[in-house]
């Protein structure tokens, strides 16, 4: 069962990362970086380095400890081994905006 999740898990993140859903968007001019998958319903918010996602999965079960990650950590880790990911340039004035759009505050 553990290992059947865990093929779907990368099946799903190959997937992602093959459709060009993973971003990472550079803001200029400081040069801050955020990495983006675009989900069906929306963009989540990926920071491998936490490592942390936006997404309900990662919310009630990666932090549950039922499971190690959540499909998109493996996406972003997959795009930035590879290199297959698309880099979006965004002046600093946007930042904070985008941030909160993605961390989706305003959900409640
Ligand atoms: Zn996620």
């Amino acid at each position: 069962m553990q290992r059947q999740r865990k093929v779907d898990a990368e099946v799903a993140a190959r997937q992602l990362v093959s459709e060009g859903k993973v971003k990472l968007y550079v803001f200029r001019p400081s040069g801050r970086s955020v990495w983006i998958v675009v989900g069906r319903h929306r963009d989540y918010l990926v920071m491998p380095s936490v490592p942390y996602c936006t997404c309900d999965d990662f919310f009630f079960r990666v932090l549950n400890n039922e499971k190690p990650h959540c499909y998109h950590l493996l996406a972003v880790r997959m795009a930035s081994e590879s290199g297959a990911y698309e880099v979006i340039e965004e002046s600093d004035d946007w930042y904070w905006q985008l941030i909160w759009e993605w961390l989706d505050w305003s959900r409640k």
